[in-house]
């Protein structure tokens, strides 16, 4: 059992890599990293529009002797896995490469989707569709949930409810919501994860911080912009965590309209993932899911989560 103390001293260590005070246990780790490109363009794809993170401050507790153990484990692990995939280059470079979960596993004649909202946690991405995320509740429609470190912090009451609903599986949707690299290759004009111990942070900072905020380690992960290379999505299962892709574009990166959702809903077949967000109130992404819910219920859809 975790202790508060120790709770508070991993939220703090996980901050400080996020905003960029870092103590000297976390210096010694991110050393080799000069600061990240910033961050230009949008997405027109399935990553919303990226825009400029907004600096916070935050002043950790200082650890105390003996409580390092958790950051040290972190460590001796990117250590491992930074030595393991050096020199591997990948081939790939896509949603879809070798490893990703694009569809469920079905038996023939069952009619299951599986609906996955991100919150992706950019500058205008801190939002929270509160209408579509009552609708889910109120029409008990299970659903995975894509959630990004910086996303939290601002949702945190909504976060911890979500989390304590066994309606809603949370997953990982990244820490800093970087594609998935070992090279630093971008997307939409979102740079990548620039090597193999960035990526681990990517993904691993994001999944222990999850586990700790919910005593749940997440299963399954999806890099924002959803965008991977074939080394980095065997890292994620190094990392016990499943790369989730989609088979369906739900709404383009929040970017589509009501009826485009709608539509884009309503011809999914069995084993479909479709990929939405649930952190644009202004788009039609809530009004669409709304609309085809009740009519894929009527065809005999039953709506599943990943992890089911
Ligand atoms: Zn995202």
């Amino acid at each position: 059992m975790k202790t508060g103390r120790a709770r508070m001293l991993l939220a703090g260590a996980v901050a400080t890599v996020l905003f960029g005070q870092l103590s000297a246990a976390a210096r010694t780790d991110l050393v080799q990293h000069s600061p990240p490109p910033p961050l230009t363009g949008g997405g027109r794809g399935v990553g919303e529009a990226a825009s400029p993170e907004k600096e916070q401050s935050f002043s950790p507790p200082l650890p105390r002797k003996g409580e390092l153990s958790e950051e040290s484990s972190y460590r001796v692990l990117k250590r491992k896995l930074v030595e393991r995939y050096a020199g591997q280059l990948p081939t790939e470079w896509g949603e879809s490469v070798t490893g990703v979960t694009t569809r469920l596993k079905v038996g023939s004649g069952e009619k299951v989707v599986a609906l996955t909202f991100d919150a992706c946690g950019s500058g205008k991405g801190m939002g929270v569709d509160r209408e579509l995320l009552a609708f889910l509740e109120r029409e008990q429609v299970p659903a995975t949930l894509f959630i990004n470190a910086r996303w939290i912090a601002p949702n945190r009451e909504l976060f911890d409810r979500l989390a304590a609903n066994p309606l809603f599986e949370i997953a990982n949707h990244g820490f800093r919501h970087r594609p998935a690299s070992v090279n630093g290759r971008s997307v939409y004009g979102i740079a990548g994860t620039r090597d193999v111990g960035e990526l681990v942070d990517e993904i691993e900072l994001n999944a222990r911080n999850i586990a700790e905020l919910t005593g749940r380690r997440p299963r399954f992960y999806r890099s924002g912009t959803a965008y991977y290379d074939e080394v980095a999505v065997r890292i994620a299962g190094e990392l016990g965590e499943q790369v989730a892709g989609f088979s369906v574009l739900g709404d383009a990166g929040a970017t589509l309209p009501a009826e485009q959702v709608k539509q884009a809903l309503l011809g999914v077949r069995p084993g479909d993932i479709v990929i939405l967000h649930m952190n644009h109130p202004e788009a039609g992404t809530g009004k669409g899911v709304m609309a085809a819910v009740p009519e894929l219920k009527k065809r005999g859809f039953r709506f599943v989560r990943l992890g089911e």
